[in-house]
Protein backbone atom coordinates (compact mmCIF):
# COMPACT_ATOMS: atom_id res chain seq x y z
CA UNK A 1 0.00 0.00 0.00
CA UNK A 2 3.21 2.41 0.00
CA UNK A 3 2.15 3.80 -3.30
CA UNK A 4 -1.32 4.85 -1.65
CA UNK A 5 -0.10 6.81 1.59
CA UNK A 6 -0.73 10.23 1.51
CA UNK A 7 -3.20 9.85 -1.17
CA UNK A 8 -6.99 10.87 -1.58
CA UNK A 9 -9.82 8.59 -3.41
CA UNK A 10 -13.32 9.39 -4.52
CA UNK A 11 -15.61 7.04 -6.02
CA UNK A 12 -18.26 8.61 -8.12
CA UNK A 13 -21.29 6.35 -9.41
CA UNK A 14 -23.24 7.59 -12.33
CA UNK A 15 -27.18 6.35 -13.75
CA UNK A 16 -28.62 9.08 -14.79
CA UNK A 17 -29.76 7.58 -17.97
CA UNK A 18 -28.37 4.50 -20.29
CA UNK A 19 -25.26 4.05 -17.96
CA UNK A 20 -24.09 2.82 -15.39
CA UNK A 21 -20.70 3.24 -13.89
CA UNK A 22 -18.14 3.38 -11.45
CA UNK A 23 -14.75 5.13 -11.08
CA UNK A 24 -12.37 5.92 -8.71
CA UNK A 25 -10.19 9.00 -9.16
CA UNK A 26 -7.48 10.30 -6.72
CA UNK A 27 -6.55 13.60 -5.40
CA UNK A 28 -4.45 14.63 -8.09
CA UNK A 29 -7.60 13.72 -10.80
CA UNK A 30 -5.69 10.56 -11.95
CA UNK A 31 -8.03 8.29 -13.27
CA UNK A 32 -7.55 5.56 -10.89
CA UNK A 33 -10.47 3.30 -12.45
CA UNK A 34 -13.26 3.21 -14.83
CA UNK A 35 -15.61 0.90 -15.46
CA UNK A 36 -19.14 0.98 -17.49
CA UNK A 37 -22.51 -1.27 -18.27
CA UNK A 38 -24.47 0.30 -20.84
CA UNK A 39 -28.45 -0.72 -21.14
CA UNK A 40 -29.03 -2.13 -24.31
CA UNK A 41 -32.08 -0.63 -25.92
CA UNK A 42 -33.50 -3.65 -27.75
CA UNK A 43 -36.10 -3.61 -29.93
CA UNK A 44 -37.53 -0.66 -28.15
CA UNK A 45 -35.16 1.76 -29.94
CA UNK A 46 -36.32 3.93 -26.88
CA UNK A 47 -34.62 4.19 -23.10
CA UNK A 48 -37.19 3.30 -20.41
CA UNK A 49 -37.19 4.28 -17.40
CA UNK A 50 -38.18 1.18 -15.57
CA UNK A 51 -35.61 -1.61 -17.69
CA UNK A 52 -33.01 0.97 -17.45
CA UNK A 53 -33.60 1.04 -13.40
CA UNK A 54 -33.76 -2.73 -13.33
CA UNK A 55 -30.51 -3.12 -15.53
CA UNK A 56 -28.35 -0.75 -13.31
CA UNK A 57 -29.80 -2.55 -10.13
CA UNK A 58 -28.47 -5.98 -11.27
CA UNK A 59 -25.12 -5.08 -12.53
CA UNK A 60 -24.05 -2.10 -9.87
CA UNK A 61 -22.37 -5.18 -7.69
CA UNK A 62 -20.09 -6.27 -10.66
CA UNK A 63 -19.30 -2.75 -11.60
CA UNK A 64 -18.54 -1.47 -8.20
CA UNK A 65 -16.63 -5.09 -7.69
CA UNK A 66 -14.78 -4.66 -11.15
CA UNK A 67 -13.96 -0.92 -9.84
CA UNK A 68 -12.22 -1.77 -6.86
CA UNK A 69 -10.41 -4.57 -8.20
CA UNK A 70 -9.10 -2.40 -11.13
CA UNK A 71 -8.24 0.26 -8.57
CA UNK A 72 -6.72 -2.86 -6.39
CA UNK A 73 -8.37 -1.14 -3.60
CA UNK A 74 -11.06 -2.29 -1.03
CA UNK A 75 -13.52 -0.36 -0.03
CA UNK A 76 -12.67 0.98 3.52
CA UNK A 77 -9.66 2.53 1.43
CA UNK A 78 -11.75 4.96 -0.35
CA UNK A 79 -12.27 8.68 1.28
CA UNK A 80 -16.09 9.74 -0.06
CA UNK A 81 -18.24 8.65 -2.13
CA UNK A 82 -20.05 10.70 -4.66
CA UNK A 83 -23.42 10.03 -7.14
CA UNK A 84 -25.04 12.00 -9.83
CA UNK A 85 -28.52 13.28 -8.13
CA UNK A 86 -29.73 14.94 -11.58
CA UNK A 87 -31.02 15.53 -13.59
CA UNK A 88 -32.40 12.39 -15.20
CA UNK A 89 -34.79 9.44 -14.97
CA UNK A 90 -35.74 8.77 -11.84
CA UNK A 91 -35.82 4.90 -11.30
CA UNK A 92 -32.50 4.76 -13.11
CA UNK A 93 -31.20 7.77 -10.29
CA UNK A 94 -32.47 6.20 -7.40
CA UNK A 95 -30.35 3.08 -8.25
CA UNK A 96 -26.65 5.31 -7.87
CA UNK A 97 -28.06 6.91 -4.95
CA UNK A 98 -29.05 4.03 -2.83
CA UNK A 99 -25.68 2.53 -3.85
CA UNK A 100 -23.92 5.45 -2.85
CA UNK A 101 -25.71 5.76 0.48
CA UNK A 102 -25.42 2.28 1.60
CA UNK A 103 -21.77 2.89 1.29
CA UNK A 104 -21.61 5.71 2.48
CA UNK A 105 -23.66 4.85 6.23
CA UNK A 106 -21.84 0.92 6.28
CA UNK A 107 -18.59 2.35 6.13
CA UNK A 108 -19.04 6.26 7.22
CA UNK A 109 -17.70 8.03 4.38
CA UNK A 110 -18.50 11.59 3.49
CA UNK A 111 -20.70 11.20 0.61
CA UNK A 112 -21.38 14.48 -2.49
CA UNK A 113 -24.50 14.39 -4.55
CA UNK A 114 -22.89 15.49 -7.97
CA UNK A 115 -25.10 17.53 -10.72
CA UNK A 116 -24.76 15.32 -13.82
CA UNK A 117 -23.88 18.20 -16.12
CA UNK A 118 -21.41 19.68 -13.68
CA UNK A 119 -19.99 16.82 -14.51
CA UNK A 120 -19.38 16.70 -17.86
CA UNK A 121 -18.28 20.77 -17.73
CA UNK A 122 -15.70 19.59 -14.63
CA UNK A 123 -14.12 16.86 -16.42
CA UNK A 124 -13.82 18.30 -19.63
CA UNK A 125 -12.46 21.92 -18.31
CA UNK A 126 -9.88 19.98 -15.73
CA UNK A 127 -8.61 17.48 -18.40
CA UNK A 128 -8.36 20.14 -21.19
CA UNK A 129 -6.49 22.18 -19.16
CA UNK A 130 -8.87 25.08 -19.62
CA UNK A 131 -9.34 27.72 -16.57
CA UNK A 132 -12.38 29.45 -17.52
CA UNK A 133 -13.74 28.12 -21.01
CA UNK A 134 -17.57 28.64 -21.72
CA UNK A 135 -18.72 25.40 -21.67
CA UNK A 136 -21.35 23.50 -24.51
CA UNK A 137 -22.89 20.59 -23.38
CA UNK A 138 -24.62 18.50 -26.05
CA UNK A 139 -26.09 15.35 -25.30
CA UNK A 140 -29.28 13.36 -25.06
CA UNK A 141 -30.02 15.21 -21.21
CA UNK A 142 -28.54 18.72 -22.36
CA UNK A 143 -27.99 21.23 -25.09
CA UNK A 144 -27.04 24.15 -22.94
CA UNK A 145 -24.24 27.08 -23.58
CA UNK A 146 -22.33 27.98 -19.73
CA UNK A 147 -20.11 30.03 -18.25
CA UNK A 148 -18.60 30.50 -14.67
CA UNK A 149 -19.90 33.76 -12.89
CA UNK A 150 -20.21 34.67 -9.37
CA UNK A 151 -19.85 31.22 -8.10
CA UNK A 152 -21.79 29.04 -10.12
CA UNK A 153 -22.21 27.98 -13.60
CA UNK A 154 -24.56 29.68 -15.33
CA UNK A 155 -26.76 29.32 -18.39
CA UNK A 156 -26.22 31.37 -21.44
CA UNK A 157 -28.37 29.73 -24.39
CA UNK A 158 -30.23 26.58 -24.20
CA UNK A 159 -32.70 24.49 -26.35
CA UNK A 160 -36.34 25.60 -25.80
CA UNK A 161 -37.66 22.42 -26.70
CA UNK A 162 -35.85 19.27 -27.69
CA UNK A 163 -32.22 18.61 -26.67
CA UNK A 164 -29.54 18.14 -29.84
CA UNK A 165 -29.24 14.29 -28.64
CA UNK A 166 -32.88 13.96 -29.18
CA UNK A 167 -33.28 15.41 -31.95
CA UNK A 168 -30.61 13.02 -33.42
CA UNK A 169 -32.40 9.92 -31.93
CA UNK A 170 -35.76 10.43 -32.32
CA UNK A 171 -34.75 11.24 -36.32
CA UNK A 172 -32.88 8.10 -36.10
CA UNK A 173 -35.42 6.14 -34.85
CA UNK A 174 -38.00 6.85 -37.72
CA UNK A 175 -35.42 5.55 -40.00
CA UNK A 176 -34.98 2.32 -37.98
CA UNK A 177 -32.03 3.21 -36.25
CA UNK A 178 -32.18 1.82 -32.60
CA UNK A 179 -30.65 3.98 -29.84
CA UNK A 180 -28.30 6.10 -29.39
CA UNK A 181 -28.85 7.10 -33.06
CA UNK A 182 -26.43 10.01 -33.25
CA UNK A 183 -23.19 8.04 -34.04
CA UNK A 184 -24.97 6.45 -37.13
CA UNK A 185 -26.86 9.29 -38.35
CA UNK A 186 -23.12 11.31 -38.56
CA UNK A 187 -22.10 8.26 -40.60
CA UNK A 188 -24.92 8.71 -43.02
CA UNK A 189 -24.84 12.64 -43.27
CA UNK A 190 -21.39 11.91 -44.62
CA UNK A 191 -23.00 10.43 -47.86
CA UNK A 192 -25.17 13.26 -48.16
CA UNK A 193 -24.41 15.37 -51.30
CA UNK A 194 -27.49 18.19 -51.37
CA UNK A 195 -28.10 20.67 -48.86
CA UNK A 196 -31.86 20.54 -48.42
CA UNK A 197 -33.24 23.65 -46.65
CA UNK A 198 -34.79 23.28 -43.69
CA UNK A 199 -36.52 25.38 -40.91
CA UNK A 200 -33.61 27.31 -38.49
CA UNK A 201 -35.08 27.80 -35.20
CA UNK A 202 -33.03 30.75 -32.71
CA UNK A 203 -34.36 32.90 -30.49
CA UNK A 204 -31.32 35.05 -28.71
CA UNK A 205 -29.14 32.49 -27.82
CA UNK A 206 -31.55 29.89 -27.18
CA UNK A 207 -32.29 26.66 -30.10
CA UNK A 208 -35.37 25.61 -31.19
CA UNK A 209 -35.42 21.89 -32.70
CA UNK A 210 -38.44 20.24 -32.44
CA UNK A 211 -40.03 22.09 -35.89
CA UNK A 212 -36.62 20.81 -37.66
CA UNK A 213 -37.24 17.32 -36.60
CA UNK A 214 -41.04 17.55 -38.30
CA UNK A 215 -39.17 18.46 -41.48
CA UNK A 216 -36.51 16.25 -41.43
CA UNK A 217 -39.13 13.76 -40.46
CA UNK A 218 -41.75 14.38 -43.39
CA UNK A 219 -38.57 14.39 -46.14
CA UNK A 220 -38.25 10.83 -45.17
CA UNK A 221 -38.64 8.61 -48.43
CA UNK A 222 -39.13 11.62 -50.46
CA UNK A 223 -35.66 11.96 -50.84
CA UNK A 224 -32.48 10.35 -49.97
CA UNK A 225 -32.25 9.87 -46.49
CA UNK A 226 -28.22 11.21 -46.79
CA UNK A 227 -29.66 13.91 -47.77
CA UNK A 228 -31.66 14.07 -45.19
CA UNK A 229 -29.47 13.32 -42.44
CA UNK A 230 -26.77 15.61 -43.92
CA UNK A 231 -29.20 19.00 -44.16
CA UNK A 232 -30.49 17.88 -40.82
CA UNK A 233 -26.96 17.97 -39.47
CA UNK A 234 -25.77 21.09 -41.00
CA UNK A 235 -29.19 23.27 -39.77
CA UNK A 236 -28.94 21.89 -36.02
CA UNK A 237 -25.53 22.29 -36.15
CA UNK A 238 -25.45 25.61 -37.48
CA UNK A 239 -27.99 27.36 -35.03
CA UNK A 240 -25.88 25.96 -32.08
CA UNK A 241 -22.61 27.20 -33.40
CA UNK A 242 -24.41 30.64 -33.76
CA UNK A 243 -26.22 30.52 -30.46
CA UNK A 244 -22.26 29.81 -29.01
CA UNK A 245 -20.98 32.75 -31.17
CA UNK A 246 -23.77 35.08 -29.78
CA UNK A 247 -23.09 33.74 -26.52
CA UNK A 248 -19.06 34.25 -26.89
CA UNK A 249 -19.36 38.36 -27.69
CA UNK A 250 -21.25 38.13 -24.52
CA UNK A 251 -18.78 36.50 -22.16
CA UNK A 252 -15.68 37.36 -24.05
CA UNK A 253 -13.88 33.49 -22.88
CA UNK A 254 -10.89 32.16 -24.69
CA UNK A 255 -11.75 28.88 -24.74
CA UNK A 256 -14.79 26.72 -25.17
CA UNK A 257 -15.13 23.34 -24.05
CA UNK A 258 -17.55 21.06 -25.90
CA UNK A 259 -18.93 18.14 -24.11
CA UNK A 260 -21.73 15.44 -23.84
CA UNK A 261 -22.20 12.54 -26.27
CA UNK A 262 -23.08 14.69 -29.08
CA UNK A 263 -19.58 16.37 -29.33
CA UNK A 264 -17.73 13.45 -30.11
CA UNK A 265 -19.16 14.46 -33.89
CA UNK A 266 -16.66 15.59 -36.07
CA UNK A 267 -18.77 17.73 -38.58
CA UNK A 268 -20.19 20.29 -34.96
CA UNK A 269 -16.54 19.92 -33.96
CA UNK A 270 -15.11 21.32 -37.04
CA UNK A 271 -18.08 23.63 -37.56
CA UNK A 272 -17.47 25.06 -33.93
CA UNK A 273 -13.24 25.60 -34.43
CA UNK A 274 -13.68 27.44 -37.74
CA UNK A 275 -16.33 30.13 -35.85
CA UNK A 276 -14.09 30.03 -33.05
CA UNK A 277 -10.78 30.57 -34.95
CA UNK A 278 -12.57 34.01 -36.19
CA UNK A 279 -12.78 35.09 -32.54
CA UNK A 280 -9.25 33.78 -31.84
CA UNK A 281 -10.79 31.15 -29.48
CA UNK A 282 -9.87 27.83 -28.64
CA UNK A 283 -11.85 24.65 -28.78
CA UNK A 284 -11.21 21.75 -27.51
CA UNK A 285 -13.03 18.50 -26.37
CA UNK A 286 -12.48 15.01 -24.63
CA UNK A 287 -11.99 11.31 -26.21
CA UNK A 288 -14.88 9.79 -27.20
CA UNK A 289 -15.38 7.76 -24.27
CA UNK A 290 -14.94 10.96 -21.53
CA UNK A 291 -18.13 12.84 -23.89
CA UNK A 292 -20.58 9.88 -22.74
CA UNK A 293 -21.87 9.28 -19.22
CA UNK A 294 -19.27 8.08 -16.81
CA UNK A 295 -18.69 7.73 -13.59
CA UNK A 296 -15.16 9.56 -13.49
CA UNK A 297 -17.13 13.03 -14.03
CA UNK A 298 -18.82 12.30 -11.11
CA UNK A 299 -15.77 11.06 -8.78
CA UNK A 300 -13.55 14.14 -10.24
CA UNK A 301 -16.47 16.63 -8.77
CA UNK A 302 -16.86 14.63 -5.97
CA UNK A 303 -13.19 15.09 -5.43
CA UNK A 304 -13.14 18.89 -6.25
CA UNK A 305 -16.07 19.23 -3.10
CA UNK A 306 -13.62 17.35 -0.71
CA UNK A 307 -10.56 19.30 -1.52
CA UNK A 308 -12.52 22.44 -1.23
CA UNK A 309 -13.49 21.51 2.54
CA UNK A 310 -17.58 21.67 1.63
CA UNK A 311 -19.68 19.75 3.79
CA UNK A 312 -20.42 16.15 2.96
CA UNK A 313 -24.70 15.71 2.93
CA UNK A 314 -25.77 13.24 5.45
CA UNK A 315 -27.20 10.11 3.84
CA UNK A 316 -30.48 10.77 5.07
CA UNK A 317 -30.21 14.38 2.94
CA UNK A 318 -28.75 12.62 0.16
CA UNK A 319 -31.54 12.43 -2.16
CA UNK A 320 -32.18 12.40 -6.08
CA UNK A 321 -33.00 15.54 -7.93
CA UNK A 322 -34.57 14.78 -11.76
CA UNK A 323 -34.47 18.69 -12.82
CA UNK A 324 -32.34 20.60 -10.91
CA UNK A 325 -30.15 22.95 -13.00
CA UNK A 326 -26.95 23.85 -13.14
CA UNK A 327 -27.59 27.57 -11.39
CA UNK A 328 -28.81 25.84 -8.56
CA UNK A 329 -25.88 24.28 -7.36
CA UNK A 330 -22.61 26.07 -5.51
CA UNK A 331 -19.40 25.88 -6.75
CA UNK A 332 -16.93 25.84 -3.85
CA UNK A 333 -13.79 25.47 -6.09
CA UNK A 334 -13.94 28.30 -8.79
P1 LIG B 1 -26.74 13.64 -20.32
O1 LIG B 1 -25.29 13.34 -20.31
O2 LIG B 1 -27.03 15.08 -20.46
O3 LIG B 1 -27.47 13.02 -19.18
P2 LIG B 1 -27.19 11.45 -22.13
O4 LIG B 1 -27.48 10.55 -21.00
O5 LIG B 1 -27.96 11.28 -23.36
O6 LIG B 1 -27.32 12.95 -21.63
P3 LIG B 1 -24.51 11.18 -23.36
O7 LIG B 1 -23.98 9.80 -23.28
O8 LIG B 1 -23.65 12.31 -22.97
O9 LIG B 1 -25.71 11.22 -22.40
O10 LIG B 1 -25.04 11.46 -24.84
C1 LIG B 1 -25.72 10.53 -25.62
C2 LIG B 1 -26.22 11.25 -26.84
O11 LIG B 1 -25.12 11.58 -27.70
C3 LIG B 1 -27.19 10.43 -27.67
O12 LIG B 1 -28.25 11.26 -28.04
C4 LIG B 1 -26.35 10.05 -28.89
O13 LIG B 1 -27.10 9.81 -30.05
C5 LIG B 1 -25.46 11.25 -29.04
N1 LIG B 1 -24.23 10.99 -29.81
C6 LIG B 1 -23.22 10.16 -29.51
N2 LIG B 1 -22.27 10.18 -30.49
C7 LIG B 1 -22.71 11.04 -31.44
C8 LIG B 1 -22.20 11.49 -32.71
N3 LIG B 1 -21.05 11.04 -33.19
N4 LIG B 1 -22.95 12.39 -33.39
C9 LIG B 1 -24.12 12.86 -32.91
N5 LIG B 1 -24.65 12.47 -31.75
C10 LIG B 1 -23.96 11.57 -31.01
Amino acid sequence: LGWRMGRRYVLGIESTAHTFAVAIVDDKLNVISDVRDVVRSGETLGIDPKLTAEHHANVAPQVLEKALNEAGMDITDIDAVAYSMGPGLGPALRIGATVARAIAHKFKKPLYPVHHGIGHIELTSTLLGFKDPLVVIVSGGHTSILSFNLGRWRTYGETLDITLGNLMDMFARKIGIPFPGGPKIEEIARKGRKYIEMPYGIKGNNMVYSGLLTYAIQLIGRTSVEDIAYSLQETAFTVLVEATERALTQVSKKEIGLTGGVASNDRLYNMMCSMAREHGVKVGRLEKKYNSDNGVQIAVVGMLYMKSGYAPVPVEEAVIKQRIRVEEVEIPWR
